[in-house]
């Protein structure tokens, strides 16, 4: 009978125990629950985390320069830095940028060179052959009548003054230089109708000088990318040459040229189908549906002839016709 009393005390304290055991498993399992639940939290976090820094760093390769320029000022640096990226991602799409005149000496480039002022290359270049054929060198030239030159250069237009210079440039040729085209800026400078971009062009492409040529395309480009912000030929000049070493002087006038004639077109650029608009504080000036864009390429990249009749070996393109003949009357 006294055990009686005692069986309940133990099997109380039994059922306590199996009651704390359990209550500590419930514990356990609660905090292992937790922990669990946090650690997932954590992780997916942390996840979250990683994919936005990853985000963060391909956005702004991939997105639109404009806007993250929009965000926060480029300092100079960063602009050079930009600037020379632009440069070798031109060297990449254009490895076969060429200055876009048939000449085969100085003497033709020059005479092509101040014959292609507000006009395209293309006119020039099937202007040429028949009026080098006639005066190939400034001697020739320079005892041509004044009206037989005029006809023969007056495809490409002004032909009026055109041929006062080409007479000028000529005889100076012959009386000051030896009939030899000077290989030195200040003395082209003093030529009749030469000037700077003319100029530029004759050393860089007839004589290996570094020169930066700044036509219509390079000074329209060179705003839109922000590497000056003057619409004057001499500053805009100025300011590239600080931004790129002189060995690329001339290279870069090709490439940048041979983008403005394909790609960004002064009224309708093809941001969408630009290789650069990721590195283009202009990006959005144009054209950004990529279809829409595509159409408006030109010469090799949108499948048309390029603008010499006898280009580089290594042009993708195709070559410019012939000036075609004139309609006969009936
Ligand atoms: S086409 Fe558009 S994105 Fe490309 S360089 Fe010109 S303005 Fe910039």
């Amino acid at each position: 009978m006294n055990a009686t009393p005692e069986k309940p005390a133990v099997a109380k304290k039994a059922v306590t125990k199996k009651a704390t055991a359990k209550k500590a498993v419930t514990k356990k399992a609660v905090a292992k629950k937790t922990t669990t639940a946090k650690q997932a939290a954590a992780t997916k976090t942390t996840a979250k985390k990683t994919a936005t820094k990853k985000a963060a760093k391909t956005a702004p390769a991939k997105a639109p320069a404009k806007k993250a320029a929009a965000r926060k000022p480029e300092s100079r640096v960063a602009m050079v830095r930009r600037a020379r990226r632009i440069n070798r991602e031109l060297a990449e799409l254009y490895p076969y940028a060429h200055p876009e005149l048939d000449f085969t000496n100085p003497f033709e480039l020059l005479v092509a060179t101040v014959l292609s002022a507000q006009t395209t290359d293309l006119r020039v270049n099937q202007t040429t052959p028949h009026l080098f054929a006639v005066c190939p060198t400034p001697e020739d030239m320079a005892a041509m009548p004044p009206e037989k030159l005029e006809e023969l250069i007056r495809p490409t237009g002004f032909f009026r003054a055109k041929t006062r210079s080409l007479l000028g440039l000529s005889a100076a040729l012959r009386d000051r230089f030896g009939g030899e085209v000077p290989g030195r800026l200040e003395d082209l400078v003093t030529l009749p109708g030469v000037g700077r971009k003319t100029a530029n062009v004759v050393l860089g492409n007839a004589f290996g000088v570094p020169g930066i040529t700044v036509d219509t395309h390079f000074g329209r480009l060179a705003r839109r990318f922000g590497w000056t912000t003057s619409e004057d030929a001499e500053k805009v000049e100025a300011d590239v040459a600080e931004i790129f070493p002189k060995s690329e002087w001339t290279m870069l006038s090709h490439r940048v040229v041979f983008h403005g004639r394909r790609v960004c077109h002064s009224r309708k650029p093809a941001c969408g189908a630009c290789a650069i608009a990721p590195l283009c504080p202009s990006y959005g000036e144009g054209e950004t549906d990529p279809e829409k864009a595509r159409k408006l390429l030109k010469y090799e990249l949108g499948g048309q002839p390029g603008q010499r009749l006898k280009p580089p070996a290594d042009y993708p393109g195709q070559p410019a016709p012939p000036m075609a003949p004139p309609v006969a009357a009936s």
